[in-house]
Formats: C-alpha cells, structure tokens, sequence
C-alpha cells in the first residue's frame, strides 16, 4: 500500500536531504575528541562564516533553532534589561516568549500577518525605548512565508539606538540574501534543518565583537546554552558536550553542496522556485497570503469552503506528500509551500497536482 507512496516534503522544515547527506548519517560515529571530528567541525564552523558572510566567531550546539533563539535571550541579556521584539508572525511572538519565560518584559511591536517590519515604525519605538539593550528579528517569519528587509532594519537600529541587532535567520540562511557583517547584523541564529539541508539537531549562532561584550556581562542564568563555554572549547575544535556527532558530519555534506552550488546560486535557485511557485498559485485564481514575500516559502489563501487542514492531512495519507497547514488562526485557511534548500521542481509540480485535483473537486461540487 505504501509503495506507490511518494515521501515528498513541502514542508519549512524538516526538509528533503541530499544523497550525500544521508550518507554521510549513516556513516559510523566519530568519537568527539578526536582529530578526525575536530577537522570536521572546523570545517562546519568555517563554512557556515562563509554561508553567514561574516568573520565573526560562530558557535554551534545540539538544539533546534528555539535553542539558538533561546541561547541569545539567556546570553546577551541580564534581569531588567530592556528588550525590543518586532513580531511579524508566530517566530517574533516566540522571541517575546521566551524573553517572559526569563522573567524580561520585552516591548513587542507587531505587524498583522504577511505585512513585513516597517524601518521607521522601528526607529520610532527605539527612540521611545532608549534604554534598550537588544533589538530581536526574523529574517523570515516561516508562519506566514513574510520577508523583513534586515538591512534597512539593521540600519535603523544603528541611527537610532546602541542596541545590539538580533536576527532568526533559521529559515532563511542559505536560501535569502544575507550579508550578516555589511548589514551590522550582531547576532544571527539558525538550524540545520531548513536551507542547511541537514537533518534537524543542530543550532548556529554568529556572534558580533560589540555582541560578545555584551555576553561578557549578562547576568541570566544559564548552564547547557553558556555561548562562554562553547567559545573556550573551540581552541580544541571542540564542544564542551557530546555534540550530535552524525549531523555535524552531515553538515559538512550540505555545506560542500552549497559551495558547489554557491551561495548567489543557492539564493538564486530558492528565487527561481518561488517565482515558479506564485505563478502556479496565479494560474489556480490563488491569492499569495504575504504582501512582502518571502522566497523560502509561498503562503497561499484558500478559497471559502476549502477546509485546508483536512485536504493536507488526506494528501499525506493519500500520497505521501507533506505540506504546511497554517499556523493558529490562519490554520485550515492558509497552504505554506516551502521552497528551500533541497526541495525541487519535481517535488513542487508534485505538490501542485495533488492541490489542484483536490481542489477541483472542491470547486465543482
Ligand atoms: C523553524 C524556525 C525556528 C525554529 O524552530 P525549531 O522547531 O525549534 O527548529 C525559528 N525561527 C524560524 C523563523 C523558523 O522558521
């Protein structure tokens, strides 16, 4: 019954590996202090300065991309500091959740869903808040497929504040444009399961100068996720825990890939994808969901009487197909077809014929 099942992946993450990824998965497990994985973690480490465009230090530990985000809270911020969340989806909403969780009480400014963070409207709120210490940011909100202009964004903290500029990249790196050192990016976070092509279980951080002074004195508390330790380890090509082993010789796969590819192709193959993807939504009288999209993701309106939840769950059944229902009250009523990393044309046009035979039916009924 499985047999004629594909196994596609439409989704934002976890998404479809490479052969020479998943080989490398079930290659036998290195021992962590060694010779043999500290020159593959050097070689990750340096590779993704590369992908990040950046000479700033990078550090890695096993978690998911919340890790990473909850890293930079527990890291660079101390109890009272002042704290800015510029929320354009459920991702922005997580940076102001886990700032509470640490007993901050961050000023959150929000755009509805699918509008991107507005430049000014952020000056303006840092020159409310002066004394803010960090400013947090998505590149991409993966709950809507929105794209936030993170160098005019980047320049607005600048000229209006000495805040430090916090950026999710878990979605985006490796497949958007980014330029984390000419944009004045001080911290960029991501994971490995989205435009890294690797399976999930690993969480980057870059980490600016002026960024470091400031982990040199915050004050939360913090023990697994201490950037301090991780930097100490790293003289040894080491991390301070046991590493998940496997993913990091499996990033070091991907990232071969990716300078294969190169980093302008990468961008430009997500670009090409997404264009693919809007013009098949046109051509099915769909309407995009984000007025600023992103490239990583189309997120797709569905007609009235379209219960999107249920027609997902029997494309999964029915195909082995995998795409993205939308998030809180956008479920059953937005698609998100991711286009990242490793998803194809070939999974994309499978994806569409599944959609458009459902919704068909739908409409002729
Ligand atoms: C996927 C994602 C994350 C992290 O999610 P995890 O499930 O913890 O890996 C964070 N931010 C954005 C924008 C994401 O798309």
């Amino acid at each position: 019954m499985t047999g004629t099942k594909k196994n596609i992946m439409l989704t934002p993450g976890p998404t479809p590996l490479p052969p020479e990824v998943l080989a490398a998965l079930s290659r036998p497990i290195l021992h962590h202090r060694t010779e043999a994985f500290g020159e593959i973690f050097q070689f990750v480490l340096d590779a993704m300065r590369r992908v990040y465009m950046t000479k700033n230090r990078v550090l890695m530990a096993s978690a998911s991309g919340t890790g990473a985000m909850e890293s930079a809270v527990v890291n660079l911020l101390s109890p009272g500091d002042e704290a800015l969340v510029y929320s354009t989806g459920a991702f922005g909403d997580r940076f102001a959740a886990i700032l509470k969780a640490h007993g901050l009480s961050p000023t959150v400014i929000s755009e509805e869903w699918g509008h991107a963070a507005k430049a000014d409207k952020l000056a303006a709120a840092l020159k409310q808040h002066q004394k803010t210490k960090a400013v947090f940011l998505q590149q991409t909100d993966t709950s809507t497929g929105v794209l936030n202009d993170i160098k005019a964004l980047a320049a607005a903290v600048r000229a209006n504040s000495d805040a430090i500029v916090v950026v999710d990249a878990v979605s985006s790196l490796a497949a958007e444009e980014f330029h984390m050192d000419d944009w004045g990016v001080d911290v960029a976070l991501t994971a490995s399961q989205k435009g890294l092509m690797n399976a999930p279980g690993l969480a980057f951080a870059a980490i600016s100068e002026r960024a470091w002074t400031l982990v040199q004195s915050a004050r939360l508390p913090k023990f697994y996720f201490d950037w301090k330790t991780y930097d100490k380890s790293l003289k040894a090509r080491e991390t301070p825990y046991t590493p998940a082993v496997a993913m990091v010789a499996a990033q070091a796969e991907a990232l071969k890939l990716i300078e294969k590819i190169s980093l302008k192709g990468m961008w430009k193959r997500t670009a090409v994808l997404a264009d693919y993807t809007r013009a098949w939504a046109r051509k099915n009288g769909l309407e995009l969901f984000a007025t600023d999209p992103a490239h990583i993701l189309t997120g797709v309106r569905l007609p009235d009487g379209v219960d999107g939840s249920s027609m997902l769950a029997e494309i999964l059944r029915e195909e082995g197909i995998s795409i993205a229902d939308g998030q809180l009250n956008l479920k059953g009523k937005i698609i998100r077809i991711a286009h990242m990393g490793y998803i194809s044309k070939p999974d994309l046009d499978a994806g569409f014929a599944a959609l458009e035979k459902r919704l068909a039916k739908v409409q002729a009924a």
